[in-house]
């Protein structure tokens, strides 16, 4: 990694003048309908979220008992899956809306989606099926094949149910089961319930006026359509060759497929409303003879040191050496070994400062025109907004074809019939990619679709009216047999399998423990909800300030504080997974469980 070029402590910034810039420009886009002010995929705009890549499969419906329903096939659903069977628990089945396994990478096929974390990180169990991604950062396609391969793998498919998509859950007192029903009349009484649901799953719209009103082609960029565009997730998007294309938003996913478009499309017009920071990506085939030597549990050991080093715990050795962790490396400022603390605040913003700086520059390096290069330019701190890697996005931008709309942190104020408009000026096009990312939920019927009723009808809407409560972001009080993976209050981490796996190995080894000893019931007690409330908030506290003064993104629920990230545990994923061992080793479900058993 070349520190020089990403950002050495030679770079020279004016903190008093850099505050007042990142408050001025975060000004601009504070609006008062903040998370309102966008529209879900629903009504005349339900078609934005339609399977388009598989033909509906007919089946009768079925009437299932089970020991575990698992909802969800993506990386929560394969990896509680898999680590139920490790265990030597076999009564399970998986239902799944898509017509595959994948979650997120079923559902996203744009033009060059790829991982954004190191794929020997990010593509869980690759140990266990005996795989090597072909690139550091592997592509969609390939992680969405890796998915198959572990349904495959863990012999998956034939205890999925596919197109199917829940309707309502409830506990039954009686028979200690859950009562899963679907949109296929199905009918799944189990003992033990996994709601293995994704986080960004639902896609959101800008509410502005004419959305439904344009007459030109349209899509999220969570159902790309290939047919209109032609071409696949590698590009050759030959269908927009006599296109005039628009793409609203210029996130992490943006960032990824406005190159393709760049390079295709007659026309493309780039809406931004804030920057992203656009750091080195570096992307390189994988090294064979690297991967011929890799030790015997070397996957969870190169995981477990990425995410301690993105978590601000000193490593002897960086082994993934790529963007993420000289971010974090740079801006938790790594001192001496025994200093696996945080340093001051002043010294983590200057390093922050400096940081930013040097992305700016490096777009000054890259983009010819000086008005389009200082409209790309990010003002705000590095984590107000996901971190972005890319070595062809900026380059876009010095294309004959390709125009940045800057909105100035409006964004688009109308759309047409045929155009979108900003600050009253109209942008005729063809199509417009609405890249404008994902809504989403606290509650279960916010994020899945689904109310999920517990004892005696209690739904966890109710449950949680007063504030939310769990333990471990896993288990409910009131709610049996219950367990949530990547929930609120759990843990959030940049390579999310991780965190995921923290879950899915507690949750598997409980289950396979309570089927063992004939378990009927198993209740978490509304005191440990409480001490983990402590827990949490002792966690939470500096996070809170620093969003609080962040431009506006889902992060913080667009500039109002409460947001995405205020829902998780903020000790890191390393932390938690030490703390939810330690409970589990030292008698924590003795102390915090009330168990039933059947006769
Ligand atoms: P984001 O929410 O990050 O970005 C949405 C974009 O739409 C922003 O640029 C936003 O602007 C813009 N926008 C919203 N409304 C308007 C409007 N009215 N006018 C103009 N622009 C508008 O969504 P993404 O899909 O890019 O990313 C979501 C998340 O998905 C990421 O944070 C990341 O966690 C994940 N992801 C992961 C990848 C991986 O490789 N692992 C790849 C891609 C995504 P503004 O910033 O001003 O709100």
């Amino acid at each position: 990694m070349d520190r020089e070029a990403l950002g050495g402590s030679e770079i020279e910034v004016d903190p008093d003048a850099l505050r007042q810039k990142y408050r001025e420009e975060r000004d601009k886009r504070l609006r008062p309908d903040g998370a309102t002010q966008y529209l879900s995929a629903e009504g005349d705009l339900a078609h934005f979220k339609e399977d388009i890549y598989a033909k509906p499969v007919a089946r009768d419906p079925v009437s299932v008992d089970v020991g575990v329903v698992i909802i969800g096939g993506g990386f929560s659903g394969l990896l509680a899956s898999s680590d139920l069977e490790k265990r030597g628990v076999e009564d399970f089945c998986i239902i799944e809306e898509a017509s595959d396994f994948g979650g997120t990478w079923y559902w996203n096929r744009y033009p060059g989606l790829a991982c954004d974390v190191e794929s020997y990180c990010y593509m869980p169990l690759l140990e266990e099926v005996g795989y090597i991604p072909t690139r550091k950062y592997a592509s969609g396609q390939e992680i969405f094949e890796h998915c198959q391969r572990l349904g495959k793998h863990y012999d998956l498919y034939r205890r999925a149910y596919f197109q199917t998509t829940v309707t309502s859950v409830a506990w039954d007192e009686d028979s200690a089961r859950w009562i899963v029903k679907t949109n296929r009349d199905d009918v799944f009484r189990a003992r033990f319930l996994i709601r293995a649901g994704g986080g960004l799953n639902k896609p959101k719209l800008p509410g502005v006026p004419g959305i439904s009103r344009f007459k030109g082609h349209s899509f999220h960029t969570v159902r790309w359509d290939y047919e209109y565009t032609g071409g696949g997730p590698t590009g050759e998007l030959v269908g927009l060759k006599d296109k005039k294309v628009a793409i609203i938003g210029t996130g992490a996913t943006a960032i990824q497929c406005i190159p393709h478009l760049g390079a295709w499309a007659k026309q493309l017009y780039v809406f931004q409303r804030t920057p992203s920071s656009i750091n080195v990506r570096a992307n390189r085939p994988t090294d064979r003879e690297w991967a011929g030597s890799l030790p015997h549990g070397w996957q969870k050991q190169r995981m477990t040191n990425f995410e301690s080093m993105v978590s601000g715990i000193y490593q002897e050795e960086d082994m993934v050496a790529d963007g993420w962790t000289d971010i974090f490396s740079t801006v938790f400022h790594f001192a001496a070994p025994d200093k696996n603390k945080l340093t001051p605040g002043d010294v983590l913003q200057m390093a922050d400062f400096k940081k930013m700086e040097a992305n700016r520059r490096r777009i000054d390096e890259i983009v010819k025109d000086p008005e389009t290069a200082e409209a790309l330019k990010p003002w705000y701190n590095m984590m107000c907004k996901r971190p972005c890697f890319s070595d062809e996005y900026l380059q876009t931008f010095n294309r004959e074809n390709v125009k940045l709309v800057d909105t100035k942190g409006k964004g688009v104020s109308e759309i047409t019939e045929n155009a979108v408009v900003v600050d009253g000026q109209a942008y005729e096009v063809d199509c417009i990619v609405y890249a404008t990312g994902f809504g989403f939920g606290v509650s279960s019927e916010d994020q899945m679709g689904y109310e999920i009723y517990g004892r005696n009808g209690l739904s966890i809407t109710e449950y949680w009216a007063q504030g939310l409560k769990t333990l471990h972001g896993i288990h409910t009080n009131q709610f049996p047999n219950y367990f949530v993976t990547f929930g609120p209050q759990g843990p959030l981490s940049i390579n999310i399998p991780f965190a995921l796996q923290a879950q899915t190995e507690v949750i598997a080894e409980i289950i396979a423990d309570c089927a063992r000893n004939k378990v009927r019931t198993f209740e978490v007690t509304a005191e440990a909800e409480v001490r983990w409330q402590e827990k949490l908030k002792d966690k939470a506290f500096s996070r809170a300030k620093f969003y609080e003064e962040c431009t506006p993104s889902y992060y913080n629920a667009e500039g109002t504080s409460i947001g995405f990230l205020d829902l998780f545990y903020f000790g890191g994923p390393v932390d938690y997974t030490q703390v939810v061992r330690e409970w589990l080793n030292n008698g924590g479900i003795e102390r915090d469980i009330e168990r039933t058993y059947l006769e």
